[in-house]
């Protein structure tokens, strides 16, 4: 008898994202393929299987776990322990074992196809049910109170299965076996409101408030300009673009390969897509902006909606700008008062609140419904659990414990009591889904944020990370790097070491600590954060340092805050403010970004030859860039070059410092914080530099703007905190 025959049982324990997807039922089948015995069950941690039969098999059957996962799993560690054989000859799923731990709660998963199929055949018993799932789709995250992943354990607990459905989840041969939100119309829950009646408040011109999976949304029909408006006037939102729901984004918007599948990714983010011209979609969905944000449906009730509308809808979250979204039915009906005309809900209760994900094409700018709570890796284990506490707008919070790092949804800007509230009972379930006690927070440097003053309350070990460090490590973690590294960080406002406002840097790093070699040079802000919501206030600054004239007529009276109030900052943001005010476009922004989004568009596809831009003793002169618009302006040359030119010259001066500090440093560059959202800027920074010969880093699945702040925050407190006991 060879060995490969001998009979033997051994202990697997699986980690990673393998409760809530299908898994025991897959583990159940292939155990009966490889005729093993023994159990497989839910833990807090995972799932563990004991199996016992012919060695070979058991092999073949480890194997396969990883290689023959369900396609909503990720398992990413498999131990296995031999014990001693107990003679069992078959295979059965036993209760779930309860306890604490970090088994990965599946992210929310957009209705599959074959529940697709099921939603719409008439002779299927759950015909237009608006609550249809399976283990292959259905929310998770949104209504999981605790681990592990059952029933129980959900916002589902309350509905009570009936017999058919019942059938089904003891079933190892069907779809639904085990999968925790099933229901039907008999047991599952209920609409406030036919959708009959939701459809035609949509067709009247109404704000429908609809609840989904991670909170409300507001909704009306895209095409319907009075409708919009309305919304936007009642929301306080005057520009910043609604997101549009659709089946047909080819209608709307060109959609090339890798956008199609962004678009049917599980997670169903939002897609920025290059809006059609002439598409039917009103003026203000997206006012000015030739981008629209597009999703498909990816739940039940948004399915029967769209194809009872039959036409797209926006889809934005319902909240006042900003602020975080409503999930709670009478927080809803609260917050939404004034604003939605009638509301589509339901009874079955959301838990969590999670927005949906951003993306354009090949990085995320909002990581949320559909990727929460998947861990992204570090590339140091957290000795002790970690709560980084992020920045102040775009909030996020990450949670950290050995080499997991759980990035929360997005929050909303933390300036709003909504958001500061939201930040602390979101936390505070993170903390109980993962059963954790931070040991340490880490936090930004920045004494006014509200995410600081909240760290500061806390009992724990307080590591504070400077803003733009941060943006650094997160992309270096996101590549498993520890540095060290050169990283070029661009975006607004972040706290320097010296109590001023930096934003154009150039950093040497790596996740324990930083030398700042170069920046931009620094500008006044003509009254402070009024400078930051009226570029013009910076163009005049910028103008004065480049010795022009400046042409604004409220500018002597501003002048005189220069003496007041007038914090200085070497923002590229503000860079990118001053210099599209100079070209016209706008003298105010009414969301962050926006004069710099409207100047990489006019700089689109346009070629042109860089500014030159002095860089001297580690100062990169911006006001160089600055008069050399105004000349050319002056002059008569067209904007979209001055645009485009603009554009070159801060990536051409950018990597004249990076090169010069590769000659005698590290050879990888990290491009990171918001102004890195200009693809443009950041295509053209990393052709150049790696036409240079250096490596460099980009940012893919944490957001390169302040939504990643929580991220590289955690990553530089694990690496701080490292040896210590
Ligand atoms: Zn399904
Ligand atoms: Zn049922
Ligand atoms: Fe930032």
């Amino acid at each position: 008898m060879t060995v490969g025959y001998k009979l033997q049982r051994r202990r697997l324990e699986v980690e990673g994202i393998v409760q809530g997807v299908g898994f025991r039922p897959f583990v159940h089948g292939l155990a009966l393929r490889h005729g093993l015995g023994g159990f497989v069950l839910n833990t807090g941690r995972g799932v563990t299987i004991e199996a016992e039969g012919l060695r070979r098999e058991l092999d073949a059957f480890a194997a396969a776990l990883v290689e023959e996962a369900p396609p909503l799993a990720d398992v990413r560690a498999v131990a296995q322990i031999a014990l001693g054989t107990r003679g069992d000859r078959s295979f059965a799923i036993a209760p779930s074992v309860p306890g604490g731990g970090a088994a990965a709660v599946p992210a929310d998963a957009a209705t599959c196809a074959d529940c697709l199929r099921e939603l719409f055949d008439p002779a299927d018993r759950r015909f237009r049910h608006p609550f249809i799932s399976c283990t292959q789709c259905g929310p998770r995250f949104t209504i999981v109170q605790r681990v592990p992943y059952d029933r129980s354990n959900t916002t589902m607990a309350s509905f009570a299965m009936c017999d058919a459905c019942r059938v089904e989840y003891e079933d190892p041969a069907d779809r639904r076996f085990h999968a925790e939100p099933i229901a039907c119309p008999d047991c599952g829950p209920r609409l406030s409101m036919e959708v009959a009646d939701a459809v035609a408040h949509l067709r009247d011109g109404a704000i429908l408030a609809v609840k989904g999976l991670g909170g409300y949304h507001l909704a009306c029909r895209a095409a319907d300009e009075a409708a919009v408006a309305r919304l936007r006037a009642r929301k306080h939102r005057e520009d910043k673009p609604f997101a549009v729901m659709t089946t047909a984004p080819g209608k709307l918007a060109h959609v090339d390969q890798t956008e199609a599948a962004l678009l049917s990714c599980p997670p169903r983010p939002i897609v920025l897509l290059r809006a059609r011209r002439g598409a039917p979609v009103a003026e203000s969905v997206a006012p000015g902006s030739p981008w629209l944000g597009v999703m498909l449906p990816y739940t039940p009730l948004h399915h029967l909606l769209l194809a009872d509308v039959g036409e797209a809808l926006v889809m934005t979250s319902a909240n006042r700008s900003d602020e975080p979204i409503a999930v709670g039915d009478d927080e809803a009906r609260e917050r939404l008062a004034g604003i939605a005309d009638a509301y589509l809900a339901h009874d079955r209760p959301i838990h969590r609140r999670c927005e949906d994900s951003v993306v354009r094409r090949e990085h995320v700018i909002r990581r949320s419904r559909g990727m929460a709570p998947r861990a992204l890796e570090l590339p140091v284990a957290a000795r002790r659990p970690i709560v980084a506490a992020g920045a102040e707008l775009k909030s996020t919070f990450c949670v950290a414990q050995g080499r997991d790092a759980f990035i929360s949804p997005h929050l909303g800007d933390l300036d709003s009591e909504p958001a500061h509230r939201a930040f602390r009972e979101d936390l505070a379930l993170y903390l109980r889904m993962l059963d954790v006690r931070p040991a340490v927070v880490a936090h930004d440097l920045h004494p006014g944020y509200r995410s600081t003053l909240w760290a500061q309350e806390q009992d724990a070990l307080l590591v504070g990370v400077q803003h733009h460090h941060a943006h650094a490590a997160a992309c270096l973690a996101e590549h498993g790097r520890e540095g060290p590294a050169l990283a070029l960080v661009f975006d607004g406002t972040g706290y320097g070491t010296d109590g001023t406002l930096w934003g154009g840097e150039l950093l040497l790093c790596d996740l324990a600590g930083f030398e700042r070699l170069a920046h931009l040079e620094p500008v006044p802000l003509p009254g402070g954060e009024a400078a930051i919501r009226q570029p013009w206030r910076v163009a005049a600054a910028y103008l004065e340092r480049a010795g022009r004239p400046v042409p604004y007529e409220r500018w002597p009276l501003v002048r005189q805050s220069l003496a007041v109030n007038a914090p200085t900052s070497s923002g590229m943001g503000r860079l990118f403010d001053a210099v599209a005010a100079l070209v016209g476009l706008r003298e105010e922004v009414s969301y962050e970004g926006q004069a710099a989004i409207e100047l990489e568009q006019l700089a689109e596809g346009v070629a042109a030859a860089p500014y030159p831009c002095r860089f001297e003793e580690g100062v990169l002169h911006g006001a160089d860039l600055v008069a050399a618009a105004h000349d050319d302006l002056a002059a008569g040359r067209d904007r979209a070059e001055v645009a485009a030119a603009f554009h070159e010259g801060v990536a051409e001066a950018a990597v004249v410092a990076a090169g010069t500090a590769a000659e005698t440093g590290p050879r990888t560059v990290v491009l990171s914080g918001g102004t890195f959202q200009n693809l443009r800027l950041r295509d053209s920074v990393r052709a150049k530099l790696v036409g240079r010969g250096l490596e460099v880093l980009v940012h893919r699945q944490v957001p390169p703007n302040d939504g990643g702040i929580s991220f590289g925050q955690a990553a530089v407190a694990a690496r701080r905190t490292s040896s210590c006991a």
